[in-house]
């Protein structure tokens, strides 16, 4: 609970609340759709800066990318039109996973890469589609990866405005293990592959609740590209998974158990979306 909160902004512009923001870190916490927030224990934060009047609840279409605004909400994001067109029905399946209906109509997309949780399902998915972040802190606005978002110390993090999906022809699949489907995840897998007939002209494996944060397993992108989407590369990448896994153990299971279930969901994401395209 926040017991401290003293003030309550509402600012109409990006700028106007970063610098609310910025000011006073210390004592602030951006809201986006507060399913984080409303969990948070302190007695520092005095200062609610709100970002739901900053227009960034919408999703557009341009050339060869889709943008959509940091606030704009798990749930209207795989049920949009304009996302169902360039990626199917993979966000619409991969983020029906998350959480649950009503929580999906609360959290936002920029609240969910935000907290750098290494168990969002949202990260892991965004990287495996090579989605870059808009964000904005002193220097104005800058498009950075995921990575270097999450690498930015905390004291320096920017506010996120848009993410943008790159429209480039590949084909996803999403693998989450949880002991229910209301908890975290345990593990999960989002794997992208781009064809070239049934070559594998490119690929982005991610791995994530490792339980560090979502990452791309290269060794595993590289072992397989230039190979047929078949059920013996998709074993291929079952073994290199393994192999290469990097990962550890928590509360919730042991890293010997997140490599071998990593591995399973790398080879059969790669045979689903064998069997969806080919
Ligand atoms: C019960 C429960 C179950 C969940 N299950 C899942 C799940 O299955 N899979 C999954 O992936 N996630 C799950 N989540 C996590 C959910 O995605 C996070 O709670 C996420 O933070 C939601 O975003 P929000 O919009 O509610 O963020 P908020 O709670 O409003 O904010 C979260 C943090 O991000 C900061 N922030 C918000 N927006 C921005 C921005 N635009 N720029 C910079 N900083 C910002 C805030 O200051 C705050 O620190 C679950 C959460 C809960 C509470």
């Amino acid at each position: 609970m926040l017991i401290n909160v003293k003030e309550y902004f509402k600012p109409t512009s990006v700028q106007e609340a970063f610098e609310l923001f910025n000011e006073d870190r210390s004592h602030s916490v951006l809201l986006a759709g507060g399913t984080t927030v409303a969990l948070m224990k302190s007695s520092t934060i005095e200062r609610i800066i709100d970002l739901e009047n900053l227009g960034l609840n919408s999703i557009a279409e341009n050339e060869d990318s889709v943008v959509a605004g940091a606030m704009v909400t798990i749930e209207d994001f795989r049920k949009n039109p304009i996302v169902q067109k360039h990626f199917g029905n993979f966000f619409f399946d991969a983020f029906s996973l998350v959480g649950s209906w009503q929580l999906r109509n609360m959290a936002t997309i920029g609240g969910s890469i935000a907290p750098r949780l290494g168990w969002s399902d949202v990260t892991t998915c965004l990287i495996a589609t090579g989605a870059r972040l808009i964000v904005y802190d002193e220097q104005g606005y800058k498009n950075i990866s995921i990575d270097e978002f999450n690498h930015t110390p905390k004291e320096k993090k920017p506010l996120i405005t848009n993410i943008i999906f790159p429209g480039d022809g590949y084909h996803y699949s999403f693998k989450k293990f949880s002991k229910s489907t209301f908890d975290i995840a345990i593990i999960n897998v989002a794997v992208g592959v781009k064809l070239n007939d049934d070559i594998i002209e490119d690929t982005r494996v991610v791995v994530g609740s490792r339980p560090q944060f979502p990452t791309r397993f290269s060794a595993v992108e590289e072992g397989i590209k230039g190979l047929k989407l078949d059920a013996t590369t998709a074993s291929i990448a079952r073994n290199l998974t393994f192999e290469n896994f990097e990962g550890g153990s928590n509360l919730k299971a042991s890293v010997e158990y997140r490599q071998h279930l990593a591995s399973m969901f790398v080879e059969r994401a790669l045979l689903e979306i064998r069997e969806m395209v080919l």
